[in-house]
């Protein structure tokens, strides 16, 4: 049986890799030059910095076997974070001692390596579908994709899309016209998807000329713009050698500003680093990223079949599954486990 997988993030990566490894033929395609999606470590001078997923935490029992495995292979490694909370103006050690993980060295490796002997298609977005069922034309039955370059691909017998919801929504009404078999459940399961499910977030890395004064390498912020503070030299092995802070700002705050110049955004970052810490900074050197999909709307309740037998297709991605890197690999393996069902 062959089988495509749209979206090399942590929810594909981890269905392609179950399917593969139960004899199936795989292949993956993603926009991305590389796999990782949110999982993505941008590369700089001196090492990497996370600007999406900070870490991960492992509390399923299938997940933690994985992150074993990926603890004995070196894809993966402990960050011993000393993590404070923000509140009410006041600064207090976090009580949450749950083992932190992070990719080593960037955050995209255990994703690479869930890949690593597939088939990958990357720089290919994947800009329509064609679901064909009972051909008159004599084209074979099966899913077939093609790229931005109009390029064909196909056909597979089953098709895996692990994406976020919006871009899910988008490519899934692409498959069938109106007459066709299948349209009327593509329809449904369209529907189905609530495009907010995900929220977007600003990321803004500072390069500090002098140490931040204080012992905290991460810090929940739960008050204000910001939602998250995180020293990235504080990372074993990304290799940064000054201070670097990264900024996530909240939900709300990164929807109020999404159309704004980094340069405002670089501000932003500037001032409320120096109200929480209380300390004046000196930024050296700064960089932005807009996720536009980036954590879990906790409003937005997702109701979705991870399989359709009728059109050989499984959805995947950790919005399933309420948000979170350990979600997107437990998302993945359902749909895996859905398509091996029905071989
Ligand atoms: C700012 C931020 C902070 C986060 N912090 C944490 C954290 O600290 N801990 C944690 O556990 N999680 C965190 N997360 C969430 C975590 O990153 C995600 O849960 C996880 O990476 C999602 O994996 P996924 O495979 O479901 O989706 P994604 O990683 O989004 O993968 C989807 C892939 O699909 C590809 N794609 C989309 N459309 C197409 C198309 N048409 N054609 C081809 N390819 C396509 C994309 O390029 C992408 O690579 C954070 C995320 C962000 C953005």
């Amino acid at each position: 049986m062959t089988v495509a997988v749209i979206g090399a993030g942590m929810a594909g990566a981890a269905a392609a890799n179950t399917l593969s490894k139960a004899g199936l033929q795989v292949e993956v395609f993603d926009k991305g030059r590389a796999a990782g999606g949110r999982m993505s470590s941008k590369r700089i001078a001196d090492g990497y910095l996370d600007l999406g997923a900070q870490y991960f935490t492992a509390r399923n029992e299938s997940f933690s076997q994985q992150v074993s495995q990926w603890l004995e292979s070196g894809a993966v490694c402990y960050w011993p974070a000393v993590c404070y909370r923000f509140e009410h103006g006041q600064m207090t050690a976090s009580v949450d001692k749950t083992a932190r993980f992070i990719g080593a060295p960037s955050m995209q490796t255990p994703v690479k390596a869930l890949l690593a002997t597939l088939t990958n298609h990357f720089d290919c977005r994947v800009s329509r579908l064609r679901f064909v069922t009972n051909s008159s034309n004599g084209q074979k039955n099966g899913w077939y994709l093609f790229d931005q370059h109009n390029n064909r691909f196909g056909p597979y017998q089953a098709l895996i899309l692990a994406m976020p919801p919006v871009q899910l929504q988008t490519l899934l009404v692409t498959a069938c016209q109106p007459d066709e078999p299948g349209y009327s459940e593509l329809q449904q399961l369209s529907a189905q998807i609530q495009p907010q499910a995900l929220l977007p977030c600003w990321a803004v890395s500072l390069e500090l000329a002098k140490p931040l004064q204080t012992a905290a390498d991460a810090v929940f912020v739960k008050e204000g713009n910001v939602s998250w503070l995180a020293r990235q030299n504080s990372k074993p092995g990304r290799g940064n050698t000054v201070d670097n802070w990264l900024v996530h700002f909240s939900p709300q705050c990164s929807a109020l500003h999404l159309q704004a110049e980094p340069a405002q955004l670089i501000a932003l970052a500037k001032a409320e680093l120096e109200l929480i810490f209380g300390q004046g900074i000196d930024v050296t050197d700064a960089l932005t990223h807009r996720w536009l999909y980036a954590q879990i709307n906790p409003a937005a309740e997702q109701v979705l079949v991870e399989y359709s037998a009728g059109l050989k297709l499984a959805i995947a991605g950790d919005w399933l599954l309420g948000g979170r890197v350990e979600n997107a690999w437990l998302s993945g393996v359902a749909a895996a486990k859905g398509v091996l069902a029905d071989v």
